[in-house]
């Protein structure tokens, strides 16, 4: 289950903009996760929930929002979502295509609580 050292480089990183302080006021890490990522949902919850448990953000929750896989055709030029099983060009059927998103793991904010 690789999702748990993921889950340890999320908490890690969002330390690294945190002061002690707002550690333990930390209530959301908000991420971004590629549906064409190798990264299962529901692991990397449960990776978090253990892997918080050693440090200040114990109180903290793992916020997933699922980006879908988008395309740039080579052929065509167009930039489009589509289903992981096809790989190709919804527009034009090409195979020379590149990811522009949906392999990612981004953290996109932190929600710090007021008290
Ligand atoms: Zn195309």
């Amino acid at each position: 289950m690789h999702e748990l050292s993921i889950a340890k480089n999320i908490i890690q990183l969002a330390r690294e903009h945190l002061t002690a302080e707002e550690e333990v006021r930390l209530r959301t890490i908000k991420v971004n996760v590629g549906t064409f990522s190798t990264i299962v949902p529901a692991q990397l919850v449960f990776g978090f929930e253990a892997a918080r448990e050693d440090t200040p953000l114990r109180q903290a929750e793992l916020d997933i929002t699922m980006i879908p896989l988008r395309i740039k055709c080579y052929s065509c030029g167009e930039e489009t979502e589509i289903d992981p099983v096809d790989f190709i060009c919804p527009s034009c059927s090409s195979p020379n295509i590149e990811i522009i998103a949906g392999n990612e793991l981004t953290i996109t904010d932190l929600e710090i609580s007021d008290s």
